[in-house]
């Protein structure tokens, strides 16, 4: 693009006008005048004046025809990271929308930027894109990073470098990414100046070179296929141009080609038929394959299968005069404005129709605030759409760690996820967070962008609570794990206890016990391998204390072994399907469910570590569970179904009793149900009352029960009763 050598104010205006033909540009105009202020004095590295750059970014949108606020946004984009000016004196002169893109690129130009950049790359790029909810924010940081490029010889050495490669590492590829070619290719091309200058001028003499010799043959070329055109009566254009340096050495070094072997590479020129119409694509396509053999498995069709960026066209390599390998794109007018302008042009193209009409408003582009709006709105978007946004909007969040490495982390993750992602130590002893500086309550949702600090405290220890809030899979199994330990020595404490109260009612204790080497001998005969084994197996209950102390008398008086009957308790036949629970780690374990609140599978349980009698199951929300020792509870799953039934019990309300009990008995038998009671009552406020209690298989079955009986005309509530 052609570009004044200093831009004025007005090249910046003449430039909306033929776009915007007509538009109020006071904005823009107001926006020089406050940025020309605020650089009063200011001078760049280059000697110029440092408005020059404000007005070099803001020429570049005006390029891109973008709308007014974010031409304006470009003119004040360094007012507050360089001058006295805050976001709210923005907001106040320029309104919301210039404002909110301001504080976009003010707050990335502050990101933390690490030497180990090179590895993160991507997360920094969809850290960006995440962070600029406005796609406008990124734009400007292009047309500021573009500028910046442009007149980086009066940088010193070590930063020309620096910034060199995080253009080519973060920028270029975030402007691929949206489409623009043209600004893709000057990013690399500069980029590819500063970090090799050397090869850079080889490269490019040597390109020049063999441009110049092939001359002959690009004119060739484009005069066959465009007497091709004519004589099957398409209207088209073809253009015969060389890459842009950079791919170009990209190609040598995949190939591991030198610079003397440049001419090894077919694809220095690129070949574009450009045409009206989409169905005259696959018409020239024929031609050209019918003037030069095609090379199999290089033909590609963006038009059918457009690119993430929207980029369309055909793409073909054949063997062209001379038997030279040669690389054509055929798309349509539209197509090439896309590829050279990006995803904006597509909006643009739809809105320059709608200009030309007459009637547009002046000042606002749609076609930009459309897509703004579609950024934002997440149901039924069109299919690419659907893939920009999911670079926009990743499901991750991107946080930094104090010495400003990235994290990513799914979203809705907490510092407590973080705390785990940087080391499992750190999460068992996490106890404050600090995000951008201020504590913060550990479920906190983070955000892209933030800075994490994780206070750990030696006496912290995980939470089951944390459970809770987690998000990711190695924060929750590493605090299932530890929980897993720590109730591991739980019960070990229980089965202890029980074994000791035990032995003192023979005037031992379980120190003897325990010190006795005959001990060893009780543990093989209740088959366990270790004595912890044994001493959890009474923790759980399935081996009684009474036994253990039996055995131990009967073997230190020197009994023979005696019947059957202190084998391991051999686990009752379950009545009511109790051995559909499980606790993590542990088999065979005996399982009550209380009666109190009835629980179902399906429903969040909990263990209580019963005195020798197994483990009891009630309901996470049972009013009872608060009345229990909590160093006895326990964490329990329920196992997949075997076919056991369970009884609920259900209250509905209706408004008038007659016939209902038929009715809802019905609609809870055609559940496959059965029920076990029925009882009616009226109401003083002369409402039915039905107390049923059922047998169910889980709690899906049940909600499908109570699903059914809500529909049933005059049912007013229905209820699952704890007892
Ligand atoms: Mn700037």
């Amino acid at each position: 693009m052609t570009k004044p050598y200093v831009i004025r104010l007005s090249d910046i205006l003449d430039r909306i006008q033929s776009y915007l033909p007509g538009a109020d540009t006071t904005l823009v105009e107001k926006a020089y005048v406050f940025a020309a202020k605020a650089h009063a004095g200011q001078v760049r590295r280059s000697g110029e004046p440092y408005l020059s750059h404000p007005l070099a970014v803001a020429y570049t949108l005006a390029e891109m025809k973008l709308d007014l606020p974010t031409i304006a946004a470009g003119l004040l984009h360094d007012t507050v990271e360089d001058a006295d000016v805050t976001i709210e004196d923005i907001r106040r002169l320029f309104g919301d929308s210039v404002a909110e893109i301001v504080d976009g690129v003010t707050k990335i130009s502050n990101l933390p930027v690490r030497s180990k950049l090179h590895k993160q790359a991507e997360n920094f790029r969809k850290m960006l894109l995440a962070m600029a909810n406005d796609l406008r924010v990124v734009l400007v940081k292009l047309a500021d990073r573009l500028h910046n490029m442009r007149t980086l010889e009066f940088q010193p050495e070590h930063k020309r470098r620096r910034i060199a490669r995080e253009t080519l590492e973060i920028y270029a590829p975030l402007a691929s990414r949206l489409g623009i070619d043209w600004l893709k290719q000057e990013l690399e091309d500069l980029s590819f100046m500063y970090l090799h200058p050397e090869e850079y001028r080889a490269l490019r003499d040597e390109v020049e070179r063999v441009v110049a010799a092939r001359q002959d043959f690009i004119e060739e070329v484009k005069r066959i296929i465009a007497q091709k055109l004519k004589e099957e009566g398409i209207e088209g254009r073809v253009l015969g141009r060389r890459k842009h340096l950079y791919s170009i050495y990209r190609k040598l070094q995949r190939n591991n080609l030198t610079i003397d072997q440049l001419y090894l590479v077919y694809d220095i020129i690129g070949f574009r038929v450009i045409v009206q119409k989409v169905k005259e694509c696959y018409e020239v396509l024929g031609l050209i394959h019918s003037l030069w053999k095609p090379i199999p498995g290089r033909f590609k069709d963006y038009i059918n299968l457009p690119k993430p960026n929207m980029y369309q066209s055909l793409h073909t390599t054949v063997i062209g005069p001379g038997g030279r390998q040669m690389e054509i794109q055929i798309r349509t007018e539209e197509m090439d404005r896309i590829a050279n302008e990006g995803i904006a042009a597509h909006w643009l193209y739809k809105e320059a129709k709608i200009i030309e009409a007459g009637s547009a408003k002046a000042g606002q582009l749609e076609w930009l605030s459309r897509l703004v709006e579609l950024q934002k709105e997440l149901q039924n978007p069109r299919d690419f759409i659907e893939s920009l946004r999911m670079d926009l909007f990743p499901d991750e969040v991107y946080v930094f760690t104090p010495q400003g490495d990235i994290k990513v982390l799914p979203r809705g993750a907490t510092p407590v996820d973080f705390a785990y992602a940087i080391h499992t130590e750190v999460g068992h002893h996490c106890a404050r967070a600090k995000v951008n500086g201020r504590l913060v309550p550990l479920d906190y949702e983070l955000q892209t962008g933030d800075i994490v600090e994780i206070v750990t405290a030696s006496n912290q220890k995980p939470s089951r609570d944390w459970l809770k809030f987690v998000k990711t899979s190695r924060a929750r199994s590493r605090i299932r794990q530890w929980l897993k330990q720590e109730e591991k020595q739980r019960i070990l404490s229980a089965g202890r206890e029980i074994l000791d109260r035990e032995f003192r009612k023979v005037k031992l204790t379980l120190s003897q016990f325990l010190d006795d080497p005959r001990a060893e001998e009780v543990v093989k005969a209740f088959s366990f391998k270790t004595m912890e084994d044994l001493i959890i197996a009474v923790g759980y209950g399935r081996l009684t204390a009474q036994q253990v102390v039996r055995k131990f008398t009967l073997l230190r008086e020197g009994e023979e072994e005696p019947s059957e009957e202190a084998m391991v308790v051999k686990k009752p036949r379950p009545d009511r399907g109790e051995d559909t629970l499980s606790v993590e780690g542990s088999e065979d374990v005996l399982f009550h469910l209380s009666r109190c609140c009835k629980p179902l599978p399906g429903d969040e349980v909990v263990g209580y570590i019963t005195r020798g009698r197994g483990i009891t199951v009630h309901r996470a929300d049972c009013p009872n569970v608060k009345t229990l020792d909590p160093e006895r509870l326990i964490e329990v799953q329920w196992e997949a179904s075997n076919g056991a039934i369970y009884p609920a019990r259900l209250w509905v309300i209706t408004a008038d009793r007659k016939g209902m009990l038929a009715t809802i008995s019905g609609a809870i038998s055609a559940c496959e149900a059965n029920i076990l009671e029925a009882e009616v009552k009226t109401t003083p406020d002369k409402r039915a009352l039905f107390n049923f209690l059922v047998e169910v298989s889980d709690r899906g079955h049940l909600d499908h029960i109570m699903q059914s009986v809500r529909q049933i005309e005059g049912v007013i509530r229905v209820e699952r009763r704890f007892a």
